[in-house]
């Protein structure tokens, strides 16, 4: 398995995915609640990131606007994806992007796995992980490539260990199960980037650190840029690098043990 050598911070040229001067302000009726004043943070290509922080701290608002699920109040967010070569293309600021045009991108670009998995409960492992393909297309384009995409869907969910679960519905699943299965539909449409939202906080230690080495060897083997939040400080610390909100901003960048 090739391993994707660790990205060097300071190069500005290696920057994925960024935040540059992100304010959020929340309306609760007439209440403005500030969360975050003026993050800066970038995730670089190939990249293993944690952001970390007290609950109520904005780690999850920060994600969702980083992975266009909303939109900063003041601030950008910045991507560099790739272009049809494979090889990085211009930074683009994307938050600003029309509704459909933003949609497109979520859908092409990030996966996103959350604490409870979200998986849909009345479909199966292989049915759940092929969702996002039947989303994502019409339906003459998924009938007409539906065996590749099972093909797809099966190397998948081979790579994050559920072979043996195909059939099985999430209420057939242990946590872990779910877990796997859920990263395994985040990463069927071949994201550039994974966003992944406290996603051992509903495990048991062990089992975490299964989603955890999990992570790390599809970073390691495939270079998937992956920006995890968590407020477990020891789950941080098998990332890269490390991020850490306080008081609406970056109070500092640490680097993982
Ligand atoms: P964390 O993920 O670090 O626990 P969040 O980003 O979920 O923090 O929330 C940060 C703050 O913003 C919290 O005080 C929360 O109550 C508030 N908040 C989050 N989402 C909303 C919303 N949609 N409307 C109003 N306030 C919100
Ligand atoms: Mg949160």
């Amino acid at each position: 398995m090739p391993s994707f050598p660790q990205p060097s911070t300071n190069d500005a040229s290696t920057r994925h995915l960024s935040a540059v001067a992100i304010e959020k302000v929340y309306m609760k009726g007439q209440h403005r609640i500030p969360v975050l004043r003026g993050v800066e943070m970038h995730a670089h290509r190939g990249e293993f990131l944690s952001i970390v922080g007290q609950s109520g701290s904005g780690k999850s608002t920060l994600l969702h606007l980083m992975g266009l699920l909303d939109q900063p109040t003041v601030g950008e967010v910045r991507l560099r994806c790739e272009g049809a070569d494979g090889k990085p293309t211009e930074t683009l600021r994307v938050d600003n992007l029309p509704a459909a045009t933003r949609d497109v991108l979520r859908n092409r670009v990030f996966g996103f796995i959350f604490q409870f998995y979200h998986l849909l409960p009345e479909l199966n492992v292989l049915e759940n992980v092929l969702a996002p393909l039947m989303i994502r297309d019409s339906t003459m384009r998924y009938w007409k490539n539906r065996r590749e995409y099972r093909d797809q869907a099966n190397a998948i969910i081979e790579q994050v260990g559920l072979s043996h679960r195909l059939k099985h519905r999430p209420s057939e699943l242990s946590g872990g199960e779910m877990q796997r299965a859920a990263i395994a539909r985040a990463l069927v449409a071949r994201p550039e980037i994974l966003l992944a939202d406290e996603p051992t906080g509903n495990l048991d230690a062990q089992t975490g650190r299964g989603i955890m080495e999990l992570l790390c060897s599809l970073n390691e083997e495939h270079g998937l840029t992956i920006v995890m939040v968590t407020h477990d400080d020891a789950i941080a610390k098998q990332s890269h690098r490390i991020v850490r909100l306080a008081n609406g901003n970056v109070e500092r960048l640490e680097k993982a043990a």
